[in-house]
């Protein structure tokens, strides 16, 4: 099987919050000339819906097989690397990558066995910063400043394009040696985010300060890791541990003053 053929599995463009369903048929035509099929809606307004099928033009199957979540995470299930296209730059520090640069990083991840999402905002708010929180990165397609937005379906074409000129242009580079544990995936990430929260809340870490902005850069710091399952549940053996001595400091702490 040719490279293309191989590696248009791994891919999935995930639009969240469409507004107009006619750009989720045109999104899901300009993805399938590109050789993917994979789309993931997380709470569109209207779908299915006529007008997407209208805007397919015959990229039924897209549509057809398109999955339809609650919420991003469920969006981002089994994906190790998600990347949020984005026309501004916003409060959340995320490394920035052009398209070109963001479809080399795709399928580097993809040769190291992972799912990667593209990740779409709404068309009027673009993706908020709680959404652009669980991707790794963020693409901006360099449009100019003082015309930044493209039509979503437009943006998801650019995306798609960008991606399957890099797969044309050849095998990426090979995975590295000890790629043998799978990577995390958002699912597993979001249960380790919400397992450290809890136990910096048990160790009293933030002592009455507001957590979000720390939250956010630990997130931030864990992303850019990529870990993989083996050091995940390392780490959540640490903060398991973490967990336990706070106890037994509560208890005899208590007890103490009991006494
Ligand atoms: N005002 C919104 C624009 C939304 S356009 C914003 O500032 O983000 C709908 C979606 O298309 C965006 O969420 C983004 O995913 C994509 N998009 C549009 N223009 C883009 C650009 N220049 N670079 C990257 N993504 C873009």
């Amino acid at each position: 099987m040719s490279v293309v053929a191989d590696a248009a599995g791994p891919f999935r463009f995930v639009l969240v919050r469409t507004a107009h369903p006619g750009n989720i048929g045109s999104a899901a035509r300009a993805i399938r000339t590109m050789g993917f099929t994979r789309m993931e809606l997380v709470l569109p307004a209207h779908f299915p819906d006529p007008q997407a099928t209208a805007m397919a033009a015959g990229a039924d199957d897209v549509l057809g097989r398109a999955g339809v979540h609650g919420d991003m995470i469920a969006g981002l299930a089994g994906c190790s690397l998600a990347l949020g296209l984005s026309a501004r730059r916003r409060g959340v520090q995320l490394p920035e990558w052009s398209p070109r640069q963001a479809a080399r990083h795709s399928l580097a991840a993809a040769a190291r066995g992972g799912q990667v999402a593209l990740v779409f905002g709404n068309e009027r708010t673009g993706l908020e910063n709680a959404e652009l929180a669980h991707c790794h990165g963020m693409v901006r397609i360099p449009s100019v400043d003082d015309f930044s937005s493209l039509n979503l379906a437009q943006a998801v074409q650019v995306m798609a394009y960008e991606l399957r000129l890099a797969m044309l242009d050849g095998a990426p580079e090979a995975p590295p040696a000890a790629a043998d544990e799978p990577p995390a995936d958002a699912v597993e990430m979001e249960r380790f985010f919400a397992h450290l929260e809890q136990t910096l809340d048990d160790i009293d870490f933030h002592k009455g300060r507001t957590a979000t902005t720390i939250l956010l850069r630990l997130r931030k710091l864990f992303q850019r890791a990529q870990m993989d399952e083996r050091e995940l549940r390392i780490l959540h053996g640490i903060l398991a541990d973490a967990q336990r001595m706070a106890r037994l400091a509560g208890v005899a702490g208590k007890s103490a003053t009991a006494d």
